[in-house]
């Protein structure tokens, strides 16, 4: 019999792989669509008249949203709507992880809203055998200011201490509910300033749920200088507590604020100095995660090809199977197809985060997708540039 492990090749730069699930009309659908996002000037007139419009209610200005930049960065408007998009990426060997990708509400309505949308995800997805994941965001279950006074231990109320039980009640019914139906549960990080009162809450929970297997995953920035002490923290909180750690590693998403704030208000960066400090903390934590799977199952949440590959070379050299359920590859949806697509047809664990949501409610997250993908210096993106390359093997041009 053959094992998972028998060599298939593993390429990013092969763009017939990476977009053999696009027609030659949905290619050039995505050509035109990093072009236009490619240029910053575009992305931030589009960013603020995008807002406005939404705010004002505009119905021709959400059907522009939903068929361009939402079909490519969001799986559908509700669970349902969201199956063609599973079933498309099960077809190519991808699995989905579910996330619900409303943000910025701040009201108790908003925070109940989301924790029955994570619930219902968790019930949608024990019928489907594509998606075994959903993720959520703490700040998407309590007021933020709640959040960081926790943090600090400050001028808390007792209508403040009554708010995080309820966030802790919250947090326990979504991984309650994935626990008895089998699902896992990725939680994201945030900014640093709340991110002590997410990882408090989210050891509390690995320690609940993840006795026997991992249900709950805690996320690491790797951007933050302290980050692999946190890790190893973790790992030997875990171990002494007797449960397992579940470790998704993704670089950072709040760069900027994070070092405007700490300039503000007088404080050290937490961030890494350089893009290499970074990449460098990124590949260890990936090596000691892959180091200790008798207690970490790891998922390498990241775009970037080298870091990608170095998971890969580790299983590999490691000998183990590319489809253990302790280790796991994830992108965004609509972004880096050349990584996801490639490991899934060389035979990798690898999944796709699949927003879903209404149009106005995922517009913060679409910007910040605009945004990652706009060029500052005029050069190509790395997404258009792939994209132009399949085009090319075409002969679309
Ligand atoms: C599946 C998935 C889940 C995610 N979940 C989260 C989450 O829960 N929380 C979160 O914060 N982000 C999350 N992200 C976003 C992630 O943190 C990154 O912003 C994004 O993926 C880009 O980083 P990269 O590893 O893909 O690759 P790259 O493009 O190689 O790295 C870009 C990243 O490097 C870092 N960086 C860039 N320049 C510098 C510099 N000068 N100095 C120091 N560091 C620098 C920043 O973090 C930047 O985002 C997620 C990403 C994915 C794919």
């Amino acid at each position: 019999m053959k094992s998972s492990n028998e060599t298939l090749i593993l390429d990013f730069s092969n763009s017939r792989i990476a977009f053999s699930h696009l027609s030659d009309s949905e290619l050039k659908k995505v050509s035109w669509l990093f072009y236009t996002m490619n240029k910053q000037w575009l992305v931030d007139i589009g960013a603020k008249v995008g807002m406005k419009a939404i705010k004002m209610n505009l119905p021709f200005v959400e059907g522009i949203i939903k068929s361009t930049i939402f079909d490519q960065f969001c799986g559908g408007t509700t669970l349902l709507n969201s199956e063609p998009t599973i079933a498309l990426l099960a077809n190519y060997g991808v699995h989905t992880v579910l996330d619900y990708g409303a943000e910025g509400k701040d009201e108790e309505q908003a925070f109940n809203k989301t924790m029955n949308e994570n619930r219902r995800a968790i019930d949608f997805s024990s019928t489907n055998d594509n998606v075994s994941i959903i993720s959520t965001k703490i700040s998407g279950l309590a007021p933020n200011s709640l959040l960081k006074k926790v943090q600090i231990r400050k001028g808390i109320t007792w209508d403040d201490l009554k708010a995080y039980r309820i966030l802790l009640k919250r947090i326990d019914s979504i991984c309650h509910r994935a626990s008895e139906k089998g699902i896992s549960v990725f939680i994201d990080a945030e900014e640093t300033w709340i991110q002590d009162t997410i990882d408090h809450l989210v050891n509390l929970m690995m320690a609940r749920y993840n006795k026997s297997k991992v249900v709950v995953y805690n996320t690491f920035q790797m951007y933050r200088k302290d980050s692999l002490q946190k890790i190893v923290d973790s790992y030997n909180l875990a171990k002494e507590k007797g449960y397992l750690l579940g470790a998704k590693l993704v670089r950072g998403a709040y760069m900027e604020k994070e070092r405007e704030r700490a300039k503000e208000q007088s404080y050290p960066s937490p961030i890494h100095v350089t893009k290499d400090a970074t990449d460098d903390a990124y590949n260890m934590g990936i090596r000691f995660c892959l180091d200790n799977l008798d207690v970490i199952s790891c998922s390498a949440s990241t775009h970037n090809a080298e870091s990608n590959l170095l998971m890969a070379k580790l299983i590999d050299e490691k000998g183990i199977d590319k489809l253990d359920s302790r280790i796991h590859f994830c992108q965004l949806f609509g972004m880096s197809d050349a990584i996801t697509f490639n490991l899934a047809n060389a035979g990798y664990r690898v999944g796709k985060y699949v927003p879903y949501g209404a149009v106005a409610e995922v517009i913060p997250y679409l910007i910040r997708r605009a945004e990652e993908n706009s060029s500052i210096k005029g050069d190509m993106s790395r997404e258009y540039a792939m994209v132009m390359k399949e085009i090319k093997r075409r002969k679309l041009d």
